[in-house]
């Protein structure tokens, strides 16, 4: 048996299918197998986001994976999703990855070229010819895909073998992105099994939009709000702000009309052009739906006015925005969370921590909070700040530890993880400028140790 079943899109595995009627692959029982494959690969990448099918034992199984991969095609060209066929590209791409890291050197070099990316081998790494480079890494963002950024030396870049891989991976994806003519009589054929594919589309994308929580410009991103406060100010947005900004509130799940009325107030607002530029990259005039810029094209394109504390863990205005939403959990979610991020305790004293707090709140020294077994209002300064990322069992966390003192204690108090970043980025804004904040405290026995439950900052 060859290989091929792990290259499926390379000229030499369409070669090894080809001559096949359409017909008798779509509907004679000797190609259910392979229907059936084909049909798996397109689900398991739009529900898990990877391509798992069992390797073939023998070359006949082979050959069903190689049809399996053109139904795949068929079923994804009648379709017609651009989120459908870019989810599926991303994860052939990844699947191929996985196999490239197995392959020795030269094969690694063959296969490159399979995928037009002219590729040698010299001194223990490999060069690409810098256009195939350019064309390959035009989708990868950040900044050390840039060609300035790379070794260029007589027309090819130096490239790790690791980031070869990583170029190939892209490569498959693009190539996978363009679809075959789609042929009749196939979609009424495949009707429910397309519609099923597309509901998890539609759900994937609900998902994405729920996490991100309720509309909110307080969760914004500073390079966000900067673009807001430059429109209302009467300043025109250059192309890559508007760009950002039209990505970034249609990842939000803002239709084409509202974003339009946010550049009403544009000195240059001239709504047919607006019109044409927000309906093509939200892709409802263009069908393909641009991602959101990530912080590091944000910053070369001069859209960052500078990240605050939270910025420095994140990579992507998106997550800025989806880490601002951890008020919206539910509050066993919060503290469950609140719990992965300190640790220690009983199970009883996370399911007992209060979230909230009424009533007036009376002002206090740290020393007299500390003797409190109520919540009080306390001026302290911050000693130390400190913002964390982990991956907790399957939570990913970002929380910051702070220590507050003031003039009555002898040594700063260590505060519990704050995993609700408006209370954490103002304590990081007194920390840098150096000032007093008011915080509204309860002091908690964790592990032997008093510790401060921040409950509200300013
Ligand atoms: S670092 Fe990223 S999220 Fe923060 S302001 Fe800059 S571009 Fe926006």
């Amino acid at each position: 048996m060859s290989d091929l079943w792990r290259y499926p899109f390379l000229p030499d595995a369409r070669k090894a299918v080809q001559g096949l009627e359409l017909e008798t692959l779509l509907n004679d029982p000797l190609y259910g197998e392979a229907r059936a494959l084909g049909l798996m690969r397109l689900e398991t990448a739009v529900k898990d986001g990877r391509i798992v099918l069992e390797t073939p034992a023998d070359a006949l199984a082979e050959k069903d994976h190689l049809h399996g991969f053109l139904i795949s095609r068929l079923l994804l060209a009648v379709a017609g999703d651009a989120s459908l066929t870019g989810l599926v590209a991303v994860a052939e791409g990844e699947r191929t990855q996985h196999f490239l890291h197995r392959e020795p050197g030269a094969e690694l070099v063959r296969l490159a070229r399979q995928l037009s990316v002219a590729t040698t081998r010299a001194n223990g790494g490999y060069t690409v010819n810098f256009v195939d480079y350019l064309r390959a890494a035009g989708s990868l963002r950040e900044g050390k895909w840039k060609l300035v950024n790379r070794p260029l030396r007589d027309g090819h870049v130096r490239l790790s073998r690791r980031t070869l891989e990583r170029l190939m991976r892209e490569a498959v994806a693009q190539h996978l992105l363009t679809l075959p003519e789609p042929p009749e009589g196939i979609a009424k054929r495949f009707e429910s099994e397309i519609e099923a594919l597309l509901q998890v589309v539609r759900q994937r994308r609900e998902r994405a939009v729920r996490e991100m929580g309720k509309f909110d410009y307080g969760k914004a991103p500073p390079c966000l709000a900067q673009q807001l406060a430059d429109l209302q100010g009467g300043i025109n947005l250059p192309h890559p702000s508007r760009f950002f900004l039209t990505t970034f509130l249609a990842a939000l799940g803002r239709d084409p009309e509202q974003i339009m009325e946010l550049y009403a107030t544009a000195p240059d607002f001239r709504e047919s052009v607006t019109r044409y530029q927000v309906e093509h990259i939200t892709g409802k005039s263009s069908g393909t739906e641009y991602d959101s810029p990530a912080c590091d094209t944000l910053v070369s394109q001069g859209v960052c006015p500078g990240g605050n504390t939270l910025c420095r863990e994140i990579r992507h205005p998106l997550q800025y925005y989806r880490v601002m939403a951890e008020r919206e959990k539910p509050e066993a979610v919060r503290r469950k969370r609140i719990h992965l991020a300190t640790g220690g305790g009983e199970a009883k004293f996370w399911t007992q921590l209060p979230l909230r707090f009424s009533g007036d709140v009376p002002q206090r020294s740290l020393t007299a909070a500390l003797r409190s077994d109520a919540p009080s209002r306390v001026a302290v300064r911050v000693d130390h700040f400190r913002a964390r990322r982990e991956k907790r069992g399957d939570e990913f966390i970002i929380s910051a530890l702070a220590r507050l003192v003031d003039d009555t204690v002898p040594t700063p108090l260590l505060t519990l993880s704050l995993t609700q970043w408006e209370l954490a980025l103002p304590l990081a804004s007194a920390r840098e400028a150096g000032v007093v904040v008011e915080v509204t405290l309860l002091p908690v026995k964790l592990g032997g140790a008093k510790r401060l439950h921040i409950l509200a900052v300013g």
